[in-house]
């Protein structure tokens, strides 16, 4: 798993030395001295990961990640001298993935980047519904049907996601109201005027369901038409 990393250390031997040994890993790195320099970088969106040295001139590493965090959310693991359990706890607690406490060998901060790597790549990988020829892509926000775009209202969007989410299974109205109007004993029409819509969308009628089923006094059920 190759990965683009920005190692952030002030003392050039151990930096040169690092980003030598991780290219032969294979990984496509960066230095810098300062995270100020690191801070710039990351911005402009580069690295898969950061590796994160606390002792630096410019700033205190605890404030680095903080500012790093508040720029992007790429993973970052800290490295760090001062082992004490505390501090650990508080970095971890601050948006740091992973920690190393130097020394540390390259192939062991190599293991420690392919593992934050899988981690947060399994995590961000985007959460695709399929039911039939429909598609709900979650984190995009996008849904299909047979390859064509689906032009839906936000609540439309989340109606249908939730009802991807658990297709076969009829979804009660409460349910809905609770999860995807997230007020329980809300307005019953609500749902049937969205529905309608979204049938609409699927170019389906409530007569003729392919769908989209209503099972009269219980719920909804989206299912694969046979
Ligand atoms: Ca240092």
């Amino acid at each position: 798993m190759m990965a683009t990393v920005l190692l952030v250390e002030d003392d050039a031997h151990v930096r040169q030395a690092l980003l030598r040994e991780l290219r032969l890993f294979g990984h496509v790195v960066s230095g810098a001295g300062r995270a100020l320099d690191a801070l710039r970088e990351v911005a402009a969106g580069g690295p898969d990961v950061v590796v994160l040295d606390l002792g630096l001139p410019d700033l205190d590493g605890g404030e680095a990640l903080k500012m790093l965090r508040a720029v992007s959310d790429v993973p970052v693991i800290v490295a760090t001298a001062r082992d004490g359990e505390q501090e650990i706890i508080r970095l971890l607690g601050s948006g740091a993935d992973d920690y190393l406490t130097k020394p540390f060998s390259a192939g062991h901060l190599h293991a420690r980047i392919e593992a934050v790597l899988r981690r947060t790549r399994t995590a961000t990988r985007s959460e695709t519904l399929t039911v039939g020829a429909l598609r709900v892509d979650v984190d995009r926000r996008e849904a299909t049907l047979e390859g064509r775009p689906l032009q839906l209202s936000r609540k439309e969007f989340d109606l249908l996601a939730h009802l991807a989410r658990h297709a076969g299974r009829v979804v009660r109205r409460q349910e809905l109201l609770a999860e995807v109007w997230r007020q329980p004993g809300g307005d019953d029409q609500t749902i049937d005027v969205h529905l309608s819509w979204l049938r609409r969308k699927l170019g389906e009628r409530a007569a003729a369901p392919r769908y989209l089923h209503t099972v009269r006094g219980v719920g909804v059920m989206l299912t694969a038409p046979e």
